[in-house]
């Protein structure tokens, strides 16, 4: 099997290289908008679906090319299924931490977030896009058609937990598909669910591509504006509407040159970095680290606090 696939330019991320965990259509839910066509393991199970060695094999096989790499703005752990149910799944995002200072993102539906092994997996990643489209019972089974070990209350605690421990940047999936989960009381109960997993943003969508059910239908741009002002204390970006994508442009714009241009103007620590390039902390620190292991820049402590500034260049390196 192929892991590695793109560069794409993602919607959300950017130039992303994906990183297929799984053979076709292993899920414990079953989407009526999924793409990938009917799910044929319907399955709770985590393990080595494909060895973790071979997929980073095909990482570093792919890394060899440094102009390939240079190209990326983010490197994107996905499957044509459900990616979480990797027992590999740490180790693959800690490997590709380790050789790269690109962000990594992880696709996920959310639904195994309650298993402690699974937060502690994902806590190194840089963004995670876990998706939660309804917080009624009955709108979940008629859209995400779940299996019986995926129950809505416990991948609401699961999204819960994951939301108070995990450091990087959470954005929420919310995709509504019209007439399912797009009623007011729909809208509601995610409402609520939402102040409690509180996420950085919310990503809403709609059934943007072919869905498994022709009966998935999507709902028109003010449909969608109207759902994303039941989330008024968060940032919305919806999807389909291309005025909401100022946050993917300056996402992917950020690179260890502007980070170490910032810090010619000024010594930073590594949350003034943050908070002046738009970045999370695991990802200021992520460029930080590449700067200071290529010896561009170097720490300074000052009354207690970690500052980075640009390695000095001596006489010797200007003549
Ligand atoms: S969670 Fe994703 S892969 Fe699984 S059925 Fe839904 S859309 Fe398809």
């Amino acid at each position: 099997m192929n892991s590695i696939f793109g560069p794409v330019n993602s919607r959300r991320l950017g130039i992303s290289l994906g990183i297929d965990l799984l053979p076709p259509k292993i899920c414990n839910f079953n989407c009526i908008y999924c793409e990938i066509g009917p799910i044929t393991n319907f399955t709770c199970e985590r393990r080595e679906y494909i060895p973790t060695a071979g997929i980073i094999a095909e990482i570093d096989a792919f890394f060899a090319d440094r102009e390939a790499v240079a190209r990326l703005d983010v490197l994107t752990v996905t499957a044509s299924g459900e990616p979480t149910l990797h027992s590999g799944l740490g180790e693959i995002i800690r490997h590709l931490k380790a050789i790269s200072d690109k962000p990594v993102a992880v696709l996920t539906n959310g639904s195994l977030l309650h298993l402690a092994e699974v937060r502690a997996e994902l806590a190194v990643a840089d963004i995670v896009i876990p998706s939660l489209d309804a917080a009624r019972e009955e709108s979940y089974r008629r859209i995400n058609r779940p299996a019986a070990c995926a129950p809505l209350d416990l991948v609401i605690e699961g999204l819960v937990a994951f939301g108070r421990e995990f450091t990087g940047r959470c954005w929420l999936e919310i995709l509504l598909a019209k007439g399912i989960n797009d009623q007011p009381e729909d809208l509601a109960a995610l409402q609520a669910a939402v102040a409690r997993i509180k996420p950085e943003r919310i990503q809403l969508n709609t059934v943007a591509r072919p869905p498994l059910e022709a009966f998935a239908r999507p709902l028109d741009l003010a449909e969608m504006r109207a759902a994303a002002a039941y989330f008024p204390a968060l940032p919305v970006d919806i999807l389909t509407d291309p005025a909401s994508r100022d946050h993917r442009e300056k996402f992917r714009q950020v690179s260890e040159e502007e980070v170490l241009n910032l810090l010619k103007r000024r010594p930073c620590t590594k949350d003034d970095v943050a908070t002046a390039l738009g970045l999370a902390p695991v990802a200021a620190a992520a460029l930080l680290q590449g700067l200071c292991d290529r010896g561009l820049a170097q720490l300074a402590s000052h009354r207690n606090q970690d500052y980075f500034q640009p390695t000095p260049v001596t006489s010797t390196e200007q003549s």
